[in-house]
């Protein structure tokens, strides 16, 4: 039997989707394109209203287009509202959650003679699993769940409470990645700060980071979602002593106002932010970090929005993604009041994009004349308009959402290989991407 995968959502989703797929071709199902499949797995998100009518879309659309086929809903989406998609979406043929990625098989060979499938509920990883990454990068989840109830935030209601796999598992999945050929390790979960805490009084990240930089080889470890409010300052010690694990951070401030961070259900203040950021630029002058911001909470006045312009302009970070407020049923804020109207909360985040724009630039500028090692990723094909150009990213550009590296010379007989590193020196900047000439590897 054969299926096809659509894969919605965040890089979390995306490792369950690589699970999924490992266990169904364990199982013997061969991945195929939709139109040879004879199921369609929608693997849906369900983190806020634009995602969910994504996914929810996909299979409506995926039905009109294959009437007769099979269409299993899996995934964040399907997990959440289980019983409501079940009772009211006859387009689906079965319902998939996140808790346990294993029964994918069965639920898939149930759906193939037409039985109904409500839903599936701790999800193994394997690093032997297909990859559906950029070349030479991998996600590895280290934990799954959240302890963190941050007021607008539907992922614990999806996912549950912090689960953190064991140290040996994951430097297992590590290394079995590593004889892959995979150069990038992003460390991923919900809060990778908390590893470990729902068994430990403190992180276990350091002694995690510990571990993996005692892999042999030249990788990359890169840590995606640290919160703000337990950041565990060891991992800088250990980014001191091995410069690959990188100086990379991802730290979620979402706002600076005391105010709405509180009604967030966070501790923090810009203050206490803006030092965390003076700590780690103090101790890793290399460090790059991004950050996100969340516009059009409720009771975010003007003054509160000031005062995140403010941050913005003092934290002066390199990556910023901004989203605006959904109202997801189940959190605390659903029911908060002083709901700011969404083009209130639309004009706030361009007014922050645009001021982004000249900060991200001036920091990229950092880079120019520094050779440094690059992860080439793809060749872009450019037509009769011009040369055939490779793009690859930088230590300070993470998978997909970063700007890259754009080759655009260097070592005439260098033919850059997908997946691999090779030595560049950063020549100039283009918007946020920076031009870089192969030095060789
Ligand atoms: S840290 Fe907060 S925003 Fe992130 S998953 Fe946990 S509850 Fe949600």
């Amino acid at each position: 039997m054969r299926y096809f995968l659509d894969p919605f959502g965040c890089v979390k989703n995306q490792v369950d989707a690589e699970n999924m797929m490992s266990h169904l071709n364990k199982a013997g199902w061969e991945s195929a394109s939709a139109e040879e499949a004879d199921l369609i797995i929608i693997n849906s998100c369900g983190f806020i209203e634009s995602a969910k009518k994504e996914s929810i879309n996909a299979v409506l659309e995926w039905r009109k287009l294959y009437p007769e086929k099979k269409i299993l809903l899996a995934g964040c989406l399907a997990q959440r509202y289980a019983k409501e998609l079940s009772e009211s979406m006859p387009e689906a043929d079965g319902f998939f959650g996140v808790s346990n990625i294993a029964e994918i098989t069965q639920a898939a060979a149930d759906i193939i003679k037409s039985e109904k499938i409500k839903t599936a509920n701790a999800s193994l990883s394997t690093g032997e699993r297909p990859l559906l990454s950029l070349p030479g990068s991998a996600y590895v989840k280290i934990s799954e769940g959240c302890d963190n109830r941050c007021s607008f935030c539907a992922i614990p209601l999806i996912r549950g409470g912090l689960v953190s796999r064991t140290i040996p598992d994951i430097l297992e999945e590590c290394r079995v990645l590593l004889d892959r050929g995979i150069r990038e390790l992003c460390i991923i979960g919900q809060d990778i700060g908390s590893f470990g805490t729902e068994n430990a009084a403190a992180s276990k990240l350091p002694e995690l980071l510990d571990a993996i930089s005692s892999l042999k080889g030249n990788f990359w470890a890169r840590l995606l979602y640290i919160h703000p409010d337990h950041f565990p300052l060891p991992i800088l010690d250990i980014m001191e002593k091995d410069t690959r694990i990188l100086p990379y951070f991802d730290i979620p401030f979402q706002h600076a106002s005391a105010k709405i961070l509180a009604a967030m259900n966070r501790q923090g203040t810009a203050e206490k932010y803006l030092a965390l950021l003076e700590t780690i630029r103090d101790r890793l002058p290399r460090a790059v970090i991004r950050s996100t911001f969340l516009l059009g909470f409720p009771g975010e006045t003007e003054e509160d929005f000031a005062a995140l312009l403010d941050f913005q302009k003092k934290a002066a970070l390199d990556w910023l993604g901004c989203f605006t407020y959904s109202r997801e049923e189940g959190t605390e804020a659903f029911s908060m009041k002083g709901r700011v109207p969404a083009k209130t909360a639309a004009a706030r985040k361009q007014l922050i994009e645009e001021r982004q724009v000249p900060i991200t630039e001036k920091n990229m500028d950092r880079f120019a004349g520094l050779t440094l090692e690059v992860l080439i990723e793809e060749r872009i094909d450019c037509g009769d308009e011009g040369e055939n150009l490779w793009l690859g990213r930088l230590y300070c550009h993470a998978p997909e959402i970063d700007g890259a590296a754009v080759i655009v010379g260097g070592v005439a007989t260098a033919t850059p290989a997908a997946g691999t590193f090779a030595k560049c020196k950063v020549v100039a900047r283009r918007s946020f991407d920076l031009e870089v000439m192969l030095m060789g590897n």
